[in-house]
Formats: structure tokens, sequence, C-alpha cells
């Protein structure tokens, strides 16, 4: 019988799943928030992940369920794995991609080096961390945040008063040391419930404006002992919180050349989509064998240099398919990710793949095809 994998969420990650599970053999069926989502084509239900009555509605036809985004709450979540329904990754390693604060307390815990940071209740114990730390620090709401939004870098406790008025009794901020760091990276691996792991190359990834814009894959020049490390830390995090499917590890490295861990995902993510194209076996279709206990393929490259470049919906003349076409046609071998999205200032609406022998030719290919959507 034809395994059916469940996606909660029907954004660009659950699209990109789509071509995998077909290849793989796998039924992919969808529950998305709205009609008209980038993964329509395998919606099978339209509806809200935060109530348990949909999401159970969902899971009853099919086989595991995974994830396109982590936010899903813990109750829900909970609820299905006591019906007896595989869940992939489950609510006790999701759990440390929800909350910032959980995950810094438990990544201390098993020895993962990562920035020095504090939860703080209020304007005394953020000044205090400040002071200890040459004045400032990075203030992060534990919960909800991405591309940048939910963190904001602060040089006085007053710069953060306002997120601090509207924090609940139970609740904290966390701050951290402001890194200065050479670069971010980002460690990939796949980790089947069995306790299979495959690691990715470490890859750079670059940010603009608190989203990411680039990745070269592997990190350029990177030594032997930080391909080492990272993909050492990589496996450590998987193994010690039980992540199954894909994990993804933001890095800081610093001058020093320590590596120090930013924050995780659970799923595929956007530092791993240079391996659709790049790698023997694409996160996606990796996640995919993970969530559904299939031996894991190989994650090698499959040239010497991958590079992604994220396509933002901008102020661009002209409709998007116009410039998928132009760029397909001036760049036949760059390889063009469109997500069916409706184009909006700063949002992700597709991305660009080019693999070579030469980094910066593929740089350069990949930027001038992404160039057509400024
Ligand atoms: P999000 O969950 O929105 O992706 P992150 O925690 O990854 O937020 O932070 C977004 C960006 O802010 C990071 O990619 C990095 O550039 C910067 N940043 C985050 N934490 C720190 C830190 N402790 N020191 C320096 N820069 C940081």
């Amino acid at each position: 019988m034809t395994l059916r994998v469940g996606v909660i969420g029907g954004g660009q990650l659950a699209r990109m799943m789509i071509a995998p599970a077909v290849e793989l053999g796998l039924d992919l069926r969808v529950l998305a928030e709205g009609e008209g989502m980038s993964a329509q084509l395998a919606a099978t239900a339209v509806g809200d992940y935060r109530d348990l009555d949909a999401v159970r509605d969902f899971v009853k036809d099919v086989d595991v369920v995974t994830f396109d985004h982590e936010h899903v709450p813990q109750d829900v979540l909970r609820a299905l794995v006591a019906d007896g329904v595989a869940v992939h990754p489950g609510p006790d390693a999701l759990q440390y991609a929800q909350d910032k604060l959980v995950m810094r307390a438990r990544l201390g815990e098993l020895g993962i080096p990562q920035p020095d940071w504090a939860a703080v209740r209020d304007a005394g114990e953020l000044q205090a961390f400040l002071d200890a730390h040459d004045g400032r620090g990075v203030v992060k709401t534990p919960r909800g945040g991405y591309d940048g939004k939910g963190v904001r870098v602060v040089r006085g406790a007053g710069e953060a008063q306002d997120w601090l008025d509207a924090l609940a009794d139970d609740q904290a901020l966390l701050v951290e040391e402001l890194v200065g760091f050479v670069r971010e990276l980002a460690q990939q691996v796949a980790r089947r419930p069995g306790g299979q792991i495959v690691a990715y190359p470490v890859v750079e990834t670059v940010q603009r404006d608190g989203v990411c814009a680039e990745v070269l894959a592997p990190a350029p020049a990177a030594s032997e002992r930080l391909v080492r490390v990272a993909e050492g830390i990589g496996r450590a995090i998987a193994e010690g919180l039980g992540v199954t499917g894909m994990l993804a590890v933001e890095l800081f490295e610093t001058d020093d050349e320590r590596i120090l861990v930013n924050e995780l995902a659970m799923r595929p993510h956007n530092s791993g989509h240079w391996s659709q194209d790049g790698a023997i076996t694409g996160q996606f279709e990796q996640h995919l064998r993970a969530v559904a206990d299939l031996p894991l393929g190989d994650a090698s490259p499959r040239a010497p240099w991958s590079v992604m470049v994220n396509i933002l919906g901008g102020p661009a003349e002209g409709t998007l398919d116009e410039r998928f076409a132009a760029a397909m046609m001036e760049h036949p071998s760059a390889k063009i990710h469109t997500y069916g999205k409706a184009p909006r200032p700063g949002r992700k609406v597709g991305h660009v793949n080019v693999s070579g022998d030469d980094l910066d030719d593929a740089v350069y290919e990949a930027r001038a095809a992404a160039a057509h959507f400024a």
C-alpha cells in the first residue's frame, strides 16, 4: 500500500516536497491554511493547524505527519501522538525549534557551543545582562519569530521596553551576547526514526535585512576542522533532541574559528535549497525519506560548487511569469524554482540554483538570473 504522508502547512516547503514525493511513490497530502497556497496542488484539506478537530480530521487519512513550519501548538501535537499518530518530528523534539529559550537551556545541557544568553523578565534583569556584555545584546521574542522579526540589537534595556511590557506573567524574553561573527553558516542533517543520520556539507548563508539572500555550498574556504566541528554539532543536536526528518542548525563563525549555534529548524530550510539541484539527494526528498522511515540518500554534492539566490517580490515591472521566462531564456544553466505566490516587497517568491566548477561563475550566473526579479 502506498504510504500517505500528511504535511501540515501549505507554503513553499510543502510545495517543494510534491515532486520528490511523486518520485518516491509516496502519497503526499497537505493541510493548507487557505485556498491558493503554494502547495495547493497537494492540498487535500483547508483548515486551521491550531484547531485540534481540523487537524484530527486531516490526519485520519494519513500514515505519518510532518510539517511545513513549526507553529503547530504542543497540545495539538501531543493529542495526535496520544491518538497513536506517527508525528515526525515529534513534539518532544519540535519544542526546541518552537521556543528559543527552551532551546538555549537544552543546548546548554548538551554542551553545545552557543552565545552567552539569559532569560529576562524586566528591565533590571535585561540591563544587568547588557552591563556584563559591553553594554549591548540581542533581544529575541522566544516564539513565533522568523526572517529577523522578533530580533532586536539593543544598547540599553529601554530599547526593549515595549516587548517587556507585553510579557505575560509566565513569559520571558531571550537576550544573547552580540556575537561579532565573520560569517553565518548552516549545517543540515537528516535523521531517521531508527537513528540513521546523514549529514550535508556545511554551507555559508548570507542574510540581508534579517532575510536569507544567498547560500554558498559548501562554505568557501572552510577548514577540515570547521567542517568536522559543524557536522559534529549537527549530529549531536539531532541525536540529543531526537529529531526526525531534516534538521537545519544556523551557526555563527567567529574570527577565532569558533562555531556557535544561533537557532534550529526541524524541516527543510532555506539554507538547503541548493541541494535540490546540487546534491545527489535534495533536502525535500531526504526529509520525506526520513519521516517515511525509508533509507536515507547520499547527501554528497553533485558539483564542486552550488549557489542559491532567493527571489524576493519587488517593484519589478511586468508579471512574474514574464520575468521567469526571461530569466530562463538568458540563463539556461540556472534552475529557477517558483513558489506560486503573489509578489509583495520582501516576500520570498522563488529561488535560483546554479552549480558548477567555479564558485565566482556560479555566483555571477545565479545573481544575474535572480536580478530579473529585482
Ligand atoms: P529568526 O528566527 O527571525 O530567523 P534569528 O535568531 O535567526 O531570527 O536572527 C536573525 C539574524 O539576526 C541572524 O541571522 C543574525 O544575522 C542576527 N543575530 C541573531 N542573533 C544574534 C547574536 N546573538 N549576535 C549577533 N547577531 C545575531
